[in-house]
């Protein structure tokens, strides 16, 4: 049967997969993240840990 991997930041669907019947989940979707928003996340991670350092220099 097919599952569908969808990005859980756009909605984009990534790709179907085929897979086995026994191991089908009730629903057949599944989330994941794409490429974009990976890189996109990635970005503002590293944003957030580079404020949080300034901040951190500020205090002391
Ligand atoms: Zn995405």
């Amino acid at each position: 049967m097919k599952l569908i991997v969808k990005c859980a930041w756009c909605g984009k669907i990534m790709e179907i997969k085929e897979i086995e019947e026994d191991e089908a989940p009730a629903l057949p979707i599944t989330h994941s993240i794409c490429k974009c928003c990976l890189r996109g996340l990635r970005k503002q991670t590293q944003e957030i840990i580079n404020n949080n350092k300034q901040n951190n220099n500020k205090r002391r």
